[in-house]
């Protein structure tokens, strides 16, 4: 348990990029369109529950569609993550990467107010949690923290798109509600 700071040095294994389906926020999705200029469909695909472990059931980040639900998540390829170079083993998107892989494979402690206590390891992510360096929490605790108001926010979106009751919805209308995508052909036709 680190208060200041937690014991832990990334060996690059690569099973967090290849093993663990990364969910990112609406937030998280803006940044990796800013920085690599793909469109939302090329990297985004929404799963259904019986694709994913660990995401309680009631979690409010799933889009409800017809009885269905759907959560937003990276698109994999057999070797793992889209955005994963599988001959260099790195992340193709490392400096605009999610919060979420930037908090892995830390977990978080609360106060009973709900402020941050501390850090540790999470026992069953199956990283292999080697010992060897130090990792202060300040710098966690500013990602954590920061990721909490781009999840408070996501929800506000799914619940808003599950209030919606329009008709032939899909699971990547949801992508309009924070993406605008230009189709710059068209546009241009249209500008003289
Ligand atoms: S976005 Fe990058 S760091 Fe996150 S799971 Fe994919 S390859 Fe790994
Ligand atoms: S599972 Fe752990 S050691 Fe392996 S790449 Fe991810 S953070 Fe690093």
């Amino acid at each position: 348990m680190g208060i200041k700071h937690v014991r832990f040095q990334c060996h690059h294994c690569g099973h967090c990029c290849t093993d663990v389906i990364c969910c990112p926020t609406p937030f998280d999705v803006c940044q990796i369109v800013k920085a690599t200029h793909l469109s939302p469909q090329k990297f985004l695909k929404f799963i259904e529950p019986e694709e994913i472990e660990g995401v309680n059931k009631s979690d409010p980040t799933w889009l409800k569609i017809n009885n269905k639900k759907y959560l937003m998540t990276l698109k994999r390829t057999k070797k793992g993550c889209f955005f994963r170079d599988t001959k260099k083993g790195i992340c193709k998107i490392y400096e605009h990467r999610p919060l979420l892989c930037r908090l892995f494979p830390f977990k978080l402690r609360q106060t009973r107010t709900g402020k941050v206590h501390s850090f540790s390891l999470h026992k069953d992510v199956g990283c292999p949690k080697h010992r060897d360096g130090i990792v202060f929490t300040d710098k966690l605790k500013n990602i954590w923290e920061e990721d909490q108001k781009h999840q408070e926010d996501y929800q506000d979106l799914v619940a808003f798109f599950n209030s919606q009751g329009k008709k032939g919805k899909k699971p990547f209308d949801f992508i309009g509600l924070f993406v605008v995508i230009i189709n710059n052909k068209k546009n241009k036709s249209n500008n003289p």
